[in-house]
């Protein structure tokens, strides 16, 4: 359901992504793992377009997006919302409630009726564990508590996949969990999932498989519990050496 060919991504003279070949089935979960400048993050950008590729086919849906060519801003517009984005740092609006923040996607880029963007936010909000603090403002939340409304927000707009940016790296220690067990109840219910993490306990818990990166590319895919206990390439080994 979703396939990546041949990506590639340079900032400047950087080569970032130097051919990523990928494809992940509908209602799977993928952890990336692999060391920091690795490229994990500019492919999840690039699949949410706010990177645009160097060159490289990405198909979400059967809509494919050939990246060698111009591409027109619309069509851009219209294959970003194929994806949801969490990212690391919230990105939620300062002045606005949980609840306008979830709204405000699906009022403004989706043209929804109020009435119909507040019914869907409460529900993602409660959803999230959050239907007692609808009406606070990101600055009166945790930061487990404002992901946890990115989170709503970015399933506000109905996405066919959600990627997750190191979504519990910002976090304090005790409140990762809570995080962590939105993610997982979404994946239960069968949601497609690229998440970026270091955590280890969720790749093993969650994903269906695990994607080892490395200097741009992809080392190594497999099931968490052979990449974790029966690594088959030299540098996956290293890496997970350093971190366990
Ligand atoms: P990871 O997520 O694995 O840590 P990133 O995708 O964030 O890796 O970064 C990969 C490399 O790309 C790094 O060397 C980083 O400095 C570089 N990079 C990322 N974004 C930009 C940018 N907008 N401009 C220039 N270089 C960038």
């Amino acid at each position: 359901m979703i396939s990546i060919k041949g990506l590639y991504k340079q900032f400047g003279s950087l080569e970032v992504l130097k051919g990523i070949d990928l494809e992940v089935e509908k209602g799977k979960v993928v952890v990336v793992i692999g060391p920091s400048g690795s490229g994990k993050t500019t492919m999840l950008r690039c699949l949410n377009v706010l990177e645009t590729p160097t060159k490289g086919v990405i198909s979400i849906e059967g809509k494919s997006f050939d990246f060698s060519k111009p591409v027109a801003k619309s069509t851009i517009a219209s294959f970003r919302r194929l994806t949801g984005m969490v990212f690391q740092s919230y990105n939620l609006f300062p002045h606005k409630t949980a609840l306008e923040n979830v709204m405000e996607g699906p009022m403004i880029v989706k043209k929804e009726h109020k009435d119909t963007a507040r019914k869907k936010a409460q529900s993602l909000l409660n959803k999230v564990g959050l239907e007692d603090k609808m009406d606070y403002y990101p600055a009166q939340l945790s930061g487990g508590q404002q992901q946890r409304v990115g989170i709503a927000r970015a399933l506000a707009m109905e996405p066919e996949v959600m990627l997750f940016d190191e979504p519990t790296s910002a976090l304090d220690p005790e409140l990762v969990g809570e995080v962590l067990k939105v993610m997982k109840d979404l994946a239960q219910e069968g949601m497609t999932m690229i998440v970026v993490t270091h955590e280890m306990r969720f790749a093993r818990e969650a994903a269906d498989e695990v994607i080892f990166m490395d200097g741009g590319v992809v080392v190594e895919r497999n099931k968490p519990e052979e990449i974790f206990t029966n690594p088959k390439e030299e540098r996956t080994r290293k890496f997970l050496n350093m971190i366990q």
